[in-house]
């Protein structure tokens, strides 16, 4: 599969890693839209939340743990946020999984 967040959670394309164990990968996006940026995605290649099923509840939620981790590492403690964008109108462009952990400024709602 030409998956380009496979390649980077199988060390084939380099990234900045921020994480890494058997479940999740987190690296720092390429592109930051906060000071800091981390994306956390499963070594399985799930194509986007849409595709969440029963038996993904243990990897969804071993994301948002790493992303809580991440936060405390990078001293986030005023707060952050993050994001699974899903699909075109949830303005996702990689079909691969990835959370977003973004912090370092203040965010504004609702999204764009
Ligand atoms: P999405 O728009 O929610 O799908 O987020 C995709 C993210 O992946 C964007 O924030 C991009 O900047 C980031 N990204 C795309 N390619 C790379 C890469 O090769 N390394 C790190 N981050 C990437």
């Amino acid at each position: 599969m030409d998956c380009i967040f496979c390649k980077i959670a199988a060390g084939e394309i380099p990234s900045k890693q921020l994480y890494s164990d058997e479940t999740v990968y987190a690296f720092a996006d390429i592109d930051p839209k906060a000071p800091f940026h981390a994306l956390i995605i499963p070594r399985e290649h799930i194509g986007s939340l849409a595709e969440a099923a029963g038996h993904h509840k243990a990897v969804l939620g071993h994301m948002h743990v790493t992303a809580a981790g991440l936060a405390r590492e990078h001293g986030l403690d005023n707060g952050y946020r993050v994001v699974i964008n899903t699909g075109p109108d949830g303005g996702q462009t990689v079909s691969h999984l990835h959370l977003h952990l973004l912090g370092g400024r203040p965010m504004a709602w609702p999204p764009g």
